[in-house]
Order: C-alpha cells, then structure tokens, then sequence
C-alpha cells in the first residue's frame, strides 16, 4: 500500500468501513510511514473532538464548517434544511 492509498483508506477504517485485512495493511502502513501516522493520529483526535462536542449544544454551522474543513460534506444549503 502507497500513500495515497493509505490516505484515501483512512477514512473508510475511521468510518469502521474496512475488513479485518484491509485494516491491517494500513496498520502496517502506518507502521512503516510516519508522516502518514502522524496525519492519521491527527485524523483520530479530531473526530475524538467533534464527537465528544456534539453532545454539548454545538451550533449546527459549527459542525457543518468542521464537516466541509475535514472534506466529509459539502457546504449545506441553507435553503435545503
Ligand atoms: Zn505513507
């Protein structure tokens, strides 16, 4: 597994996505790439973040702005909600 490919995978192992095997070839990645473990480590602590926040009262345009920032939304409409 290159970079790229453990970058676009990280997500999906976040997300819990990713079968057993799948996890450890990123997990040796990880192992052997620090750059990439430190952008995964990253990764980990602000989803450890935003989840303990949302269970206090965040605006929702926080969470929409962390959202866009992370690239897992798009910007919402506000017409569309
Ligand atoms: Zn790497």
């Amino acid at each position: 597994m290159d970079c790229e490919h453990a970058h676009l995978r990280v997500y999906e192992y976040l997300d819990g996505e990713l079968t057993v095997w799948k996890r450890q070839a990123i997990t040796r990645h990880l192992d052997e790439c620090p750059p990439c473990a430190q952008g995964f480590t990253f990764e980990i602590d602000l989803r450890r973040v935003i989840v303990s926040k949302c269970h206090e009262d965040v605006p929702s345009e926080l969470k929409i702005r962390i959202a866009v920032a992370l690239g897992i939304a798009e910007q919402a409409d506000p017409a569309s909600e």
